[in-house]
C-alpha cells in the first residue's frame, strides 16, 4: 500500500522521530506549537490515525486510559507502576523472535507489538508496606 503522506504527517513523524520517545497527542500539538508548525488538535489526531494505519506510529495505552504515540522504529517496552504512573524502560524484547515467526506462519504484516508489565516501583511498593504496618499496630 502507497501512501501519499500530508504535509502534517509529515510533520508529526519528524517530530516523533526527533523526541524519540512517546508523547501524547495533546502534548504533540504543544510542542508543534511550540517549533512554530502548528496544527489543530483534530488535525493532529486525524494524522496520528493514518499514520497508525501506514505502520509509521505505534500507540502505547497507559493505565490511565490515555495513548501515546512513537515512531515506530524502536523496539522497547515499559514496566508501569500503577500507583504514580512511572514508566521505567527495559531493554529486553522477549517475542522479538516470536513476531517472525508469527509473520510467516499467519502471512500476516505485522508493523509492532506491545508489552507492558503493571505493578508497583520499588519506591511505591516501599510505602505500601510501612502503611500495612502502621494499620496493624493501631
Ligand atoms: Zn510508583
Ligand atoms: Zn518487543
Amino acid at each position: 500500500m502507497k501512501v501519499q503522506r500530508t504535509r502534517s504527517q509529515e510533520r508529526i513523524l519528524n517530530l516523533l522521530k526527533t523526541l524519540n520517545c512517546a508523547i501524547s497527542a495533546q502534548d504533540l500539538y504543544i510542542e508543534l506549537r511550540n517549533r512554530e508548525q502548528s496544527m489543530g488538535l483534530a488535525t493532529v489526531y486525524r494524522s496520528l490515525e493514518s499514520l497508525k494505519l501506514e505502520g509509521a506510529v505505534q500507540v502505547r495505552t497507559l493505565a490511565n486510559g490515555e495513548s501515546l504515540y512513537s515512531s515506530v522504529h524502536s523496539d522497547q517496552h515499559h514496566l508501569t507502576c500503577l500507583n504514580c504512573g512511572e514508566s521505567i524502560a527495559i531493554d529486553e524484547c522477549p517475542v522479538h523472535q516470536l513476531e517472525s515467526e508469527l509473520q510467516d506462519s499467519h502471512q500476516f504484516k505485522i508493523y509492532y507489538h506491545t508489552l507492558e508489565f503493571f505493578g508497583l516501583c520499588d519506591r511505591c511498593s516501599t510505602t505500601d508496606a510501612t502503611d500495612v504496618v502502621e494499620s496493624n499496630n493501631h
